[in-house]
C-alpha cells in the first residue's frame, strides 16, 4: 500500500471544500445526499465542518459490469430518500471517474423535482471522464490509479483506512 494522500492533508482540504459550500448556500437550507457506501467517510468529516442548516439523505447507486456488459448498466435505490420536491440538493460521491454515476445521479435527483443540484466529490480522476459532468466542489485532482481508504473499498474492505492509498497490486 502507497500512500497518496495522507490524513492531515485531507482534513485541510476538506476543510476548504466546506467553506467553499458554506459560501455558496449562505442563508439557504440545503439537503445532502451521500452516495453510498463510498461518501460515508467524506461525508461524516464534511458535515460537521458545515455551520448551516442541513438534512442528509442517502441513496445507493451500483453498476452491474458483467463481461459481456462493457460499459455496465446503472441501478439507482433510492427507497432511503426523504421528499425532496423544492429542495436544495448538494449530491456527496467519493470518486469522479468516468462521470456516469454522477451524471445519472443528477438527472435522477432533477427528476424528483428537487428546486436545485449541485455536485461535491473527494476525488476526481484526471482524463478519465467519458460524460459531460463539472462537479461544482472537487477534493482532489488524482492520477488514474485505483486508491483505496476514506471511504473508498476494494471489494468492500479498506473503506477504514484514514489515508487515500494505492493497491501494490489487487489483493
Ligand atoms: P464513474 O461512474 O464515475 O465511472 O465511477 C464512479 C464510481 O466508481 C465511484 O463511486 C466508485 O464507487 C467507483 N470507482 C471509480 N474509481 C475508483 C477507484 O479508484 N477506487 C475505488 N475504490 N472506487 C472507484
Ligand atoms: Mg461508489
Amino acid at each position: 500500500m502507497r500512500v497518496l494522500i495522507p490524513e492531515d492533508e485531507i482534513s485541510k482540504r476538506v476543510e476548504l471544500v466546506a467553506g467553499q459550500i458554506a459560501r455558496a448556500y449562505e442563508g439557504q437550507p440545503l439537503t445532502i445526499v451521500g452516495v453510498l457506501t463510498g461518501c460515508l467517510v467524506f461525508l461524516a468529516d464534511l458535515i460537521r465542518r458545515l455551520d448551516l442548516p442541513l438534512r442528509i439523505a442517502l441513496v445507493q447507486a451500483s453498476s452491474y459490469r458483467g463481461a459481456t456488459t462493457q460499459g455496465g448498466e446503472l441501478h439507482i435505490q433510492d427507497d432511503l430518500l426523504p421528499d425532496l420536491k423544492g429542495r436544495h440538493i448538494l449530491l456527496i460521491d467519493d470518486i469522479l471517474d468516468t462521470g456516469r454515476t454522477m451524471k445519472h445521479l443528477v438527472d435522477h435527483l432533477r427528476g424528483l423535482g428537487t428546486a436545485s443540484v449541485r455536485t461535491a466529490v473527494l476525488l476526481r480522476k484526471k482524463g478519465r471522464q467519458e460524460v459531460a459532468i463539472e462537479p461544482d466542489f472537487v477534493g482532489f485532482e488524482i492520477p488514474n490509479e485505483f486508491v483505496v481508504g476514506y471511504g473508498l473499498d476494494y471489494d468492500d474492505e479498506f473503506r477504514n483506512l484514514p489515508f487515500i492509498g494505492v493497491l501494490d497490486r489487487p489483493a
